[in-house]
């Protein structure tokens, strides 16, 4: 297995990096997870663009500009034979004496990447439908940043794990904001597609924006607004999406079945149609 630091690619074994790094140290970096079909990167320029977005909003100077980021992914993918599974990129603030303030500015971010093969497209979970479970939304109020400072979500997917299930709805206010690692949809009886609005309450979902966009061409009805878990449980149809789940068809919160308890025939379609724009875009 051979993985990227600091410009170099290494075997997962000789891989290093300080103790003193800000992203050990504080959570003080930031990340980005792209899925690989076929050996191609799905939907990766959106990627790319928020990772790059997300070092702006914490002041970390952006390593590489966006088409060597590409490359090197490319070359990693190629590096590991990887067909299917993800990209996982982070950045930090770099390795300095323990201080909260930044470094100074000659210190470089510390950048680290690795391949993970997954089975995306042949999941049996998207046959059956995923159980979620709801929890308290503990994070901080920049959901927008993809931060590494994850202990909210680790805490809340544990929790899923514990009950038995494949993903934590955070709710605050009432209001659903998003899974543990994926944007919340539901689909209402008369057939609108709910989910909702960014902010910074939640991250911008790059598979989210995709599968808007499609639902759109299709003349499916969107509507970006907040929902409640009560309306959660009353929808004909949910969903959640993410690079590592693609359309991810929920049928159970809270151990009370969604409709009938199996995926619904929307959900369904958009996740076929998301398939397509993935293979699509890797053939192209
Ligand atoms: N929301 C959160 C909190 C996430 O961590 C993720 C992905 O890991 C998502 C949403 C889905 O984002 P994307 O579709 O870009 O993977």
């Amino acid at each position: 297995r051979i993985v990227f630091v600091n410009g170099e690619f290494v075997p997962y074994e000789e891989a290093r990096i300080s103790i003193m790094d800000r992203g050990f140290l504080f959570g003080d970096g930031i990340y980005e997870v792209a899925a690989v079909l076929g050996g191609r990167l799905v939907d990766n320029d959106a990627h790319l663009a928020r990772l790059v977005r997300c070092l702006g909003e914490i002041g970390i100077e952006n390593p590489y500009p966006v088409a060597e980021w590409a490359q090197l992914e490319e070359e990693l993918v190629k590096r590991n034979g990887l067909v299917e599974g993800l990209v996982y990129m982070e950045v930090t603030r770099g390795v300095w004496e323990r201080d909260f303030p930044f470094p100074p500015a000659d210190v470089k971010p510390t950048v680290v990447m690795f391949t993970q093969e997954k089975s995306i497209t042949g999941s049996k979970l998207a046959e059956t439908g995923a159980k979620v479970i709801t929890v308290p939304d503990l994070r901080w109020k920049r959901r927008d940043i993809k931060s590494v400072a994850l202990l909210a979500q680790v805490l809340a997917k544990q929790e899923a794990a514990k009950a038995g299930v494949s993903e934590a709805w955070m709710v605050e206010d009432g209001y659903v904001t998003e899974g543990g690692s994926s944007t919340a949809f539901i689909i209402t009886k008369d057939g609108r597609i709910v989910t909702r609005p960014l902010s910074n309450a939640i991250l911008p979902g790059i598979t989210r924006q995709a599968v808007m966009h499609l639902a759109e061409e299709q003349g499916l009805t969107l509507e970006e607004r907040l929902f409640t878990v009560e309306e959660a449980l009353d929808a004909a149809e949910a969903f959640y999406t993410s690079a590592s789940a693609f359309v991810m068809p929920t049928v159970e919160m809270d151990g009370k079945p969604i409709a009938d308890g199996k995926p619904g025939p929307l959900t369904r379609r958009l996740r076929a149609l998301y398939l397509d724009m993935a293979q699509a875009t890797n053939s192209g």
